[in-house]
């Protein structure tokens, strides 16, 4: 049998007539936000994508991730996420994330595993043989056509990140001047 719209949105009035004198929505919707998260622990961390810092929930049940939503008591966002923000569970939480060391050596086609050790070890061997070979200690002007110190290299870069706290900023920021690299940039500004 067929319906016509009128019909249709009578029909649909109805309903929801009905489903607004029983309350039951009401009462679920009231609920919904406590039974969602009911003895589940909650930590509250930075969204790790841009300079805005907003202030995130990390729900963990038995040590692992089950929810991260907006804090609601957070003053930068109160709560609200953007899109990026908003999928960051499916980051945490995915099995195409990559948790190991895979290293393909210059001419292979192959990628190997490695640990962190041999990863640390050899990013400051290749940091230490590129700072040996493109540091300056002094540079000449063409303006003045004089030599001035200036101690750095510009054989290296350096690329911070939004997860970053203003410690750690400051440390990162530190050791980058103490190598002689004046070439920093964060990845938020791009
Ligand atoms: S990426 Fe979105 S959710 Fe994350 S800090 Fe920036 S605005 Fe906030």
């Amino acid at each position: 049998m067929g319906m016509s719209r009128r019909q249709f949105l009578q029909g649909g009035a109805l309903t929801a007539a009905g489903i607004a004198l029983s309350g039951t929505p009401s009462e679920a919707n009231a609920d919904a936000p406590v039974t969602r998260i009911k003895g589940l622990k909650a930590s509250t961390t930075i969204c790790p994508y841009c300079a805005v810092g907003c202030g995130l929930l990390v729900h963990t049940k038995d040590g692992k991730i089950v929810n991260i939503e907006g804090d609601p008591k957070h003053p930068i966002n109160q709560g609200a996420l953007c899109s990026k923000g908003s999928s960051l569970y499916q980051v945490a939480v995915n099995d195409r994330r990559l948790q190991k060391i895979m290293y393909r050596a210059p001419g292979s086609d192959t990628f190997v595993e490695k640990n962190w050790d041999w990863a640390m070890d050899r990013i400051a061997l290749r940091m230490k043989e590129t700072r040996d070979k493109t540091f300056k200690a002094t540079e000449l002007n063409k303006k003045d056509n004089k030599e001035y110190v200036v101690n750095r290299t510009d054989g290296m870069a350096f690329f911070g990140g939004a997860g970053l706290d203003n410690e750690e900023c400051y440390l990162w920021s530190k050791f980058a001047r103490a190598m002689g690299v004046g070439q920093l940039e964060h990845q938020a500004r791009l």
